[in-house]
């Protein structure tokens, strides 16, 4: 059984239908690059997985439960149980600029979880260490580098426990010096195992980390592979013409 099944999603904007009836799975392990001009929904994509918005048709399964189902959601206490499942990690790092490093770590296991203070703090230390910021425990968000910033974000999402983790584009907000830290943090994850959807423009990093790729372009999956073929010798048109635009 896939750890992600997704089937048939659909989502609107008003009249304008953004997810047409979109279709994939996503392996326990496997680390998936989304691919597709702007606008053609792979950030409604996400958010739908990560239940920040709802699809008015469809199926999505997270290790067999199902989160909706033919368009019907599960129950609030079910919806939260599956929540708790997948972290996210946004391009603009979202991160609470009146907290300290460690404020906004602690925050989301305390709130949801209710986990105390003192048992949260081996897991900072370690989470920090594993995204190179240990000596950045006390710092503020505007203290930090834009890399340092998201890889806290990548820490604050692992603080949760979390069996999957989405990115949507972690390093297009970023200065191109600061895009190889956040990556190999990512490519480190993936070497840990972690099942992730990332969202990107980095071509290479996509070939590198990626075991599937997906090609979306105006609400639909059109195509979708090996990385090392898709982005380089892709069947369809429309991904031969984005990947022209986007490497040359
Ligand atoms: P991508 O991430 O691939 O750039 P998005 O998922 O952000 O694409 O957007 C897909 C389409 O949905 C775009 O046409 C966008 O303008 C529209 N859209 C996204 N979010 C909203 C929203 N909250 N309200 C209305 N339209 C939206
Ligand atoms: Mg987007």
């Amino acid at each position: 059984m896939a750890l992600i099944e997704v089937t048939d999603m659909r989502k609107s904007f008003g009249e304008t239908e953004v997810l047409k009836q979109i279709t994939f799975t996503v392996e326990k392990n496997e680390v998936v690059a989304v691919i597709g001009p702007s606008g053609s929904g792979k950030s409604t994509m996400l958010r739908s997985l990560a239940h920040l918005e709802e699809i008015e048709g469809g199926t999505i399964r997270i290790g067999g439960q199902a989160l909706v189902e033919n368009g019907d959601y599960a129950k609030p206490a079910d919806i939260r149980t599956i929540g708790r499942r997948i972290g996210m990690v946004f391009q603009h790092f979202n991160l609470f600029p009146h907290m300290t490093v460690k404020q906004n770590l602690a925050l989301a296991p305390r709130l949801v979880k209710g986990e105390p203070k003192e048992k949260l703090a081996g897991r900072i230390t370690e989470l920090l260490a594993k995204v190179g910021l240990a000596d950045k425990a006390d710092a503020y968000p505007a203290n930090l580098s834009g890399g340092q910033k998201q890889r806290v974000a990548i820490a604050r999402a692992l603080m949760m426990e979390p069996e999957i983790l989405l990115f949507d584009e972690p390093t297009s907000a970023l200065d191109p010096e600061l895009t190889g830290e956040v990556l190999a943090v990512i490519k480190k994850l993936a070497e840990e195992e972690m099942t992730m959807i990332v969202v990107t423009h980095e071509m290479s990093f996509a070939k590198d980390v990626a075991s599937k790729a997906l090609f979306m372009a105006d609400g639909h999956i059109v195509e979708e592979g090996d990385p090392a073929v898709l982005l380089t010798n892709p069947t369809q048109e429309r991904t031969k013409a984005f990947l022209a635009r986007t490497l040359g």
